[in-house]
């Protein structure tokens, strides 16, 4: 039985997961509505995606994934005639905005970026079919999904829809449980905005067309895995499913994981609280890309995440103590031998750390094996008992590490220093030796790695070099 496994929402159990096709991964993650900029519960959920991406990579599989950009819905539509701007206009800098964000991030690019404008025919012929089959009704332009054609329709939400009223409408793309009634696939053209010309007639698609037909476009009919944030379940998830699934005729995703709400100092995020956070607003405060995606990443998925700025602290202390470890077996000059004991934490750690990961991606117990073990090597090298055969298993282990966690390469600084200001640096970190402060001494030996300075501390003092 393969080790790794998932809570899969579909059948409310955690479940052993495999690519139904040798090891490639066929996966779907919802991506964003390009109608503002991301914030941090939307970072949540992309953080989640480059850690599900890393782990299958880590465990062999190839990854086919697609991710959709929505740049046409309700919002976008209602904003940029807000503004008088096309489309195109408002959402190309939005996007644009989003990409970066994800590769300040260091999330990994999915291998199709699918943009909704990109795809409206193929949207309207998978109309066409669903209606030549049965399963829609036009009312006044706008063509609608027939919920009682599909009898599994809430299997996704486990929601029980009998009793619901039989033909009655719902317009908007976003909705409550409550409101599950026939959803519109395709939306009568109205004044003001914008709308395509195709083989079923003017008018816009409905969001959650958008994602079926992208995902059976460039993946087939069933997917190994479909992923997205908890809020998605219902409507949008359930939506796509009996979409696809009457599309086809065949099961639609195999594994459907979902991550858990982020709340912000304990609250739910809102502007009128203050504690709404884009990026921008996160690197304004002095926060770097590494602490959010360390503080996203280490939250296991399916736990709440409370996002405090105190918490951006921490995770900028447990990075430094990682980078610290790792200059230290960088440079240290180890006695030869091996200590046994610390070569069987290191193997242990390694394991538990897979183990952990293979465990529905508990990446907080995955930490927790990294930091037992940093504790104990830090005390051996102290000691002088961390020996030149140790470093291996412990570079290992960081490797792993960084392969999912991805925080110990400083961002790259566009201000190189100059040399008057490292002597300036490496003079502050002589006096703060001196003084016994060893946390001041490493911050600045810190600072000035991620300069691109790399120190030496030799018998004749500090040698330095820029990498
Ligand atoms: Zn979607």
């Amino acid at each position: 039985m393969p080790p790794l496994r998932f809570y899969n929402t579909l059948t409310q159990e955690v479940q052993p997961f495999e690519p139904l096709e040798g090891n490639v991964v066929k996966m779907y993650t919802c991506g964003p509505t390009v109608y503002d900029f991301a914030h941090i519960g939307n970072f949540r959920t992309f953080v989640f995606y480059d850690v599900l991406r890393r782990w299958l990579r880590a465990s062999g599989y190839v990854l086919d994934h697609v991710m959709n950009i929505t740049d046409v819905d309700d919002k976008i539509i209602r904003n940029a005639v807000a503004q008088g701007k096309t489309l195109n206009e408002y959402t190309d800098a939005y996007t644009k905005a989003f990409l970066d964000d994800c590769a300040t991030l260091r999330l990994e690019r999915a291998e199709h970026i699918a943009r909704a404008t990109d795809h409206i025919d193929e949207m309207a012929a998978a109309i066409r079919k669903l209606e030549a089959a049965g399963y829609t009704y036009t009312s006044d332009g706008s063509i609608y999904f027939r919920i009682a054609k599909f009898p599994e329709y809430g299997k996704l939400s486990h929601n029980d829809f009998t009793g619901m009223v039989a033909g009655a409408r719902v317009d908007v793309d976003e909705y409550e449980k409550s409101d599950a009634r026939d959803f519109a696939l395709w939306k009568a053209p109205k004044p003001g905005e914008p709308n395509w010309e195709t083989e079923i007639g003017p008018g816009r698609p409905g969001w959650h067309i958008e994602c079926s037909v992208m995902a059976i476009q460039y993946l087939g009919a069933t997917l190994d895995l479909h992923a997205g944030g908890v809020d998605l379940i219902f409507p949008h998830h359930e939506n796509e499913i009996a979409q696809s699934e009457c599309l086809t005729g065949k099961q639609f995703a195999r594994f459907w994981v979902h991550s858990e709400f982020l709340l912000v100092e304990g609250q739910k995020m809102s502007k009128s609280l203050g504690n709404f956070y884009t990026l921008r607003d996160l690197f304004e405060k002095g926060f770097t890309a590494e602490s959010i995606r360390y503080l996203l990443a280490s939250v296991p998925y399916r736990k709440g995440l409370n996002f405090t700025l105190e918490g951006l602290t921490s995770a900028k202390t447990a990075i430094e103590r990682v980078r610290n470890f790792k200059f230290r077996l960088d440079s240290a000059k180890l006695p030869e031998g091996e200590n046994p004991e610390i070569a069987q934490h290191g193997a242990r750690a390694i394991a538990e750390f897979r183990a952990a990961m293979d465990d529905d991606l508990n990446t907080a117990e995955a930490l927790g094996a990294v930091f037992e073990f940093l504790r104990d090597a830090n005390s051996a090298l102290d000691a002088g008992d961390f020996l030149a055969g140790n470093l291996e298993t412990a570079q290992s282990l960081l490797a792993l590490f960084d392969l999912v966690f991805d925080v110990l390469k400083y961002a790259e600084k566009t201000d190189d220093a100059s040399t008057e200001e490292v002597e300036q640096l490496i003079a502050a970190r002589t006096a703060a030796k001196k003084a016994r402060d060893f946390t001041l001494a490493d911050g600045i030996r810190n600072e000035l790695l991620g300069k691109g300075v790399v120190l030496e501390d030799t018998r004749d003092g500090v040698r330095w070099k820029r990498k």
